[in-house]
């Protein structure tokens, strides 16, 4: 069959999302989704969804989602721009504002689903090695007229860059794109989105999958200078004009606007961070400071891949890649407090 596709589409190597197994008993801990319910705001939203709403299409601009949005920000409406999940927000991003004469900056160690947009856009790139402490390697960050984008919190280390540092990346990139993939800031980072007003080549994106608990709303949002956010609605008008539907816009401004809620699960999840990493210091792993809401961690006399296969065995599904510098580590998502004490459980006796 491969006659029929195009040279480009056949040469493509797409993106491996981590495996979503349906099954209720597993103790998943392998995509960092929120293991707390979603607002009940959310759920009493979509409940209330009348039937004039599905019949007709949904407002193409989500004006009052991204009104909901620039408000807890202290930005404007034209500051903010939302598409199905952060993937999608990411995916315009590097289509339509990403590709310059010169290469677009990212640490080799990071999301995997930068460099499969490179190769779908057509957009050259050039990789910068997280240092031996898997720390960024700012100075090294300098774009010219090219672009950069970086996970703040880094992915899958979940080790974060302070506000100062990410003022000192755009400080010495004036001429070029700055993309900062927030996905993960909601666990104790400190947001870009401050400097919105100040920088007009930055870019800050957000994601309602985590702190928010809607992985499966598919819901994120970039924060940004007019410019880029025009950009961006630009590629959106071209490609889907009803970005989100109904129930995702009504029910995601619900969960925008229950603040209290968003503020307790997410401090659950630091605290369940904490314990959990004292307890894997006390097993012998090697812990990153991470500041997401997973933990990236290796045992020095353990085989990571060992002890991935024994956890799913049990029924504990985790994440672990055969990539170069980080295949002795495991990824785990903060789950609840019992999941947290299953995982240790099971790690407990495959020591
Ligand atoms: N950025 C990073 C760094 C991520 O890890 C993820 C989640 N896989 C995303 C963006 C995309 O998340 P979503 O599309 O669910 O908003």
């Amino acid at each position: 069959m491969s006659r029929f596709w195009s040279k480009i589409t056949h040469a493509l190597t797409p993106y491996v999302p981590g495996e979503q197994p349906q099954h209720a008993q597993l103790v998943k801990l392998n995509t960092n989704e929120c293991p707390y319910p979603p607002s009940p705001r959310v759920m009493d939203t979509i409940q209330a969804i009348s039937d004039d709403s599905l019949r007709r299409y949904p407002d193409p601009s989500s004006v009052a989602l991204r009104e909901a949005i620039a408000a807890t920000r202290g930005l404007g409406i034209e500051n903010v721009f939302v598409g199905n999940g952060s993937d999608e927000v990411l995916a315009h991003a590097f289509q339509g504002l990403l590709a310059h004469e010169e290469p677009l900056l990212f640490p080799d160690i990071t999301y995997s689903f930068y460099p499969v947009w490179c190769q779908l856009y057509g957009l050259t790139s050039r990789t910068i090695p997280l240092a031996e402490d898997f720390s960024l390697a700012l100075d090294e960050y300098r774009a010219g007229r090219g672009a950069v984008i970086i996970p703040n919190p880094n992915a899958p280390t979940g080790m974060a860059l302070p506000l100062t540092s990410i003022r000192q990346l755009l400080d010495q990139n004036p001429d070029a794109v700055v993309v900062i993939d927030e996905a993960y800031v909601d666990y104790g980072a400190e947001s870009a989105a401050a400097l919105v007003p100040e920088y007009e080549n930055l870019l800050v994106v957000q994601t309602l999958s985590k702190s928010r608990a809607l992985a499966g709303l598919r819901v994120g949002f970039a924060l940004g200078n007019p410019a880029l956010i025009q950009g961006l609605t630009r590629v959106k008008d071209s490609f889907n004009s009803y970005p989100l539907d109904a129930v995702a816009q009504a029910a995601a401004r619900a969960a925008v606007e229950d603040v209290d809620y968003f503020d307790e699960c997410r401090q659950q999840v630091m605290a369940t961070r904490t314990s959990l990493s004292e307890v894997l210091l006390e097993l012998g792993f090697d812990v990153l400071p991470s500041q997401a809401n997973f933990v990236f961690a290796r045992h020095p006399e353990h085989d990571a891949a060992k002890l991935f296969a024994g956890l799913r065995q049990q029924g504990v599904i985790v994440r672990h890649w055969n990539k170069p510098r980080i295949d002795q580590y495991l990824r785990i998502s903060i789950g609840t407090e019992a999941q947290t004490q299953r995982l240790l459980e099971v790690l407990t006796q495959l020591l």
